[in-house]
């Protein structure tokens, strides 16, 4: 069963993560973690331990210089040294797979300092949820990002595919179901534009889901160390909304 699924039997999606705890999930965390700062020195790059509310005006100020065509993004060779030793990035994206979508862009930052996730449809599976445990929980980033954009191609079929029951070809109808419970929603709403309206209720389905997703993103969303926000990305204007903070 996908997570999305799961997220809506939450009596299956509890089961499951009793399963992973009972693999000893904690134990490996805190292996890992103990790895990434081995020397115990300071982080590769200390301008990236920030606050949840630090972390996302980072963010937004970095949209803002792209959008303004005002870049500050440096060589590689300035952070190369410090990063050959680690990373710690001081935020996690889940972004679609569209080529027109590149978080480092636009949100003008380098190498070092986005944990990005992505694909069509930025919507959670099981090894996107891991890989933004391992980003937030072991790296030490402070927030999540949930990165919806306009025109999105992995929506659109997921309305084709309700609207016309039918199964997508080869493996593309996955993307269309995880997307189907936004259509859903969408339709029993009735909006003038229903495409604008799933591409918002995926992202705010997804930004629920990391929030209450045990034991590990839960537990650091309640501690405060950790934000989940949900951003739209507008290809017309390069600016991304927040629709969720
Ligand atoms: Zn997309």
């Amino acid at each position: 069963m996908c997570i999305q699924c799961e997220y809506r039997e939450p009596t299956l999606r509890r089961r499951n993560f009793l399963n992973l705890s009972a693999l000893g999930l904690g134990a490996v965390t805190a292996g890992l973690a103990s790895n990434v700062f081995a020397a115990g020195g300071p982080p590769p790059k200390p301008e990236n331990v920030l606050s949840p509310a630090a972390a996302l005006e980072r963010l937004v100020q970095g949209n803002n210089r792209y959008v303004k065509g005002t870049v500050a993004r440096n060589g590689f060779g300035t952070s190369q040294a410090a990063l050959a030793q680690g990373q710690n990035p001081y935020a996690c994206i889940l972004g679609c797979a569209d080529s027109r979508v590149s978080p480092e862009l636009l949100f003008d930052e380098n190498q070092g300092d986005l944990f990005v996730t992505r694909v069509a449809g930025n919507f959670v599976t099981h090894e996107i949820l891991a890989s933004l445990e391992y980003g937030t929980t072991v790296l030490n980033a402070s927030i999540v990002m949930v990165l919806g954009h306009a025109n999105c191609g992995a929506v659109s079929a997921a309305i084709k595919a309700v609207e016309n029951e039918e199964d997508l070809p080869g493996h593309i109808q996955t993307l269309a179901s995880a997307l189907s419970s936004a259509v859903t929603t969408a339709k029993n709403n009735n909006p003038k534009d229903l495409a604008d309206y799933v591409t918002r209720q995926n992202v705010r389905n997804n930004v629920q889901l990391l929030r209450q997703a045990t034991p590990l993103l839960s537990k650091r969303v309640r501690d405060r160390q950790l934000r989940v926000v949900g951003g739209l990305y507008d290809i017309n204007t390069g600016r991304v909304e927040l629709i969720e903070t």
